[in-house]
């Protein structure tokens, strides 16, 4: 198992599987000039396979997360997972996205052994999905949301990030929107993790007036404790149920005691959070011709080295080199 010093065992595994994307969000990438990991640095569709495999047959972990950069531009996305759903133990399958493609490829993913979706869209007005994203694609998130909620991807998930004087005001209309479609709505608070390293606390947009906006038009009770287990988001009732929404308060109220994440980046490194400033590098073993048992050794030591928490309270906090792009988030 990936037991860290604090007691906390890592069951659920992030896997990043490129830096690049189609879209550039200003809370997540430069318009342009950043710099993207060399080709031969990547993990091939066997390395990642191979990792994934030892993962869930050597280290315990149950739930395998594709992301990026966007994953759907990888090309052998397809493949790997239905590599990964013919592992034995099967771990739960899902993939984080900004939708752009999934209408070509959602059944296709469904087949491979894809469990569900989570699909990024912060706003569901066109020009401001422009400002924020600095793509005019909002109709292709819409069509893949579409294509995923069709081809059985669910509960599809929808991650929606506030942006002061951009889409703050956009939280109650995009739940009634979400309670429309039957996707279930979570708000993420944006945390310091952008290429330009433009973050500013004074300015975010907190979990407390996300929910104060919410609550002009809904009623939200507390989902009770036990059903939200190590999951990031605490989330409400809306209107007495059945639907939920959650709120990702990773700043503001941090679950960092309940953590049961490890991240494996596009280029072979092991991260044990997002916030991390050190990495463990699995590329160089795996390459050297080193056995599982010996790549499931050098992962669980990393794993001892997982820090207690984000450090974001810490006034000598710096920001991780890797923008979020480049972990996997
Ligand atoms: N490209 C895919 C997407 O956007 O869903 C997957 C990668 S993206 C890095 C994963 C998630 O991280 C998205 O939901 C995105 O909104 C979120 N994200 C990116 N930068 C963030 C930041 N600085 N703070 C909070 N969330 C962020
Ligand atoms: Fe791309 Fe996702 Fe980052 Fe937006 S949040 S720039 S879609 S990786």
């Amino acid at each position: 198992m990936l037991v860290d010093t604090y007691g906390r065992t890592a069951t659920d595994l992030r896997v990043s599987l490129t830096d690049r994307c189609n879209l550039r969000c200003t809370y997540c990438m430069p318009e342009e000039g950043l710099q993207w990991l060399a080709k031969p640095d990547l993990l091939t569709d066997d390395e990642i396979v191979r990792l994934v495999r030892i993962a869930v047959t050597l280290l315990g972990i149950t739930e395998v997360r594709f992301t990026g950069g966007e994953p759907l531009l990888r090309p052998g996305l397809v493949g790997i997972v239905e590599r990964c759903a013919d592992l034995d133990p099967r771990p739960q399958l899902s993939l984080t996205t900004n939708g752009i493609g999934l209408g070509r490829v959602a059944a296709a993913l469904k087949d491979a052994g894809l469990d569900r979706v989570n699909v990024s869209l912060d706003t569901l007005r066109p020009d401001v999905f422009k400002t924020l994203t600095r793509r005019d694609r909002h109709q292709d998130v819409l069509t893949g949301l579409h294509a995923a909620h069709t081809a059985g991807l669910t509960p599809v998930k929808v991650n929606a990030v506030l942006m002061p004087g951009l889409n703050d005001d956009e939280a109650p209309d995009l739940l009634a929107w979400a309670l429309a479609h039957d996707y279930e709505l979570r708000f993420i608070e944006q945390m310091p993790l952008d290429a330009q390293h433009g973050w500013q606390r004074d300015g975010m947009i907190t979990a407390g007036d996300v929910l104060a906006s919410l609550r002009t038009r809904f009623d939200l009770a507390p989902e009770p404790d036990e059903e939200r287990g190590s999951a990031p988001a605490e989330r409400w009732i809306v209107d007495g149920g059945p639907h939920r929404v959650g709120v990702i308060a990773s700043v503001t109220r941090p679950f960092c005691a309940a953590c049961d994440r490890t991240r494996l980046t596009a280029d072979g490194q092991v991260r044990t959070c997002l916030f991390a400033r050190e990495e463990t590098d699995l590329r160089e073993a795996l390459r050297s011709g080193e056995p599982d048992g010996e790549i499931a050794r050098i992962w669980r030591l990393a794993m001892r080295g997982k820090k207690a928490g984000s450090g974001l309270d810490d006034p000598a906090f710096l920001q991780p080199d890797r923008p979020m792009s480049a972990i996997g988030g």
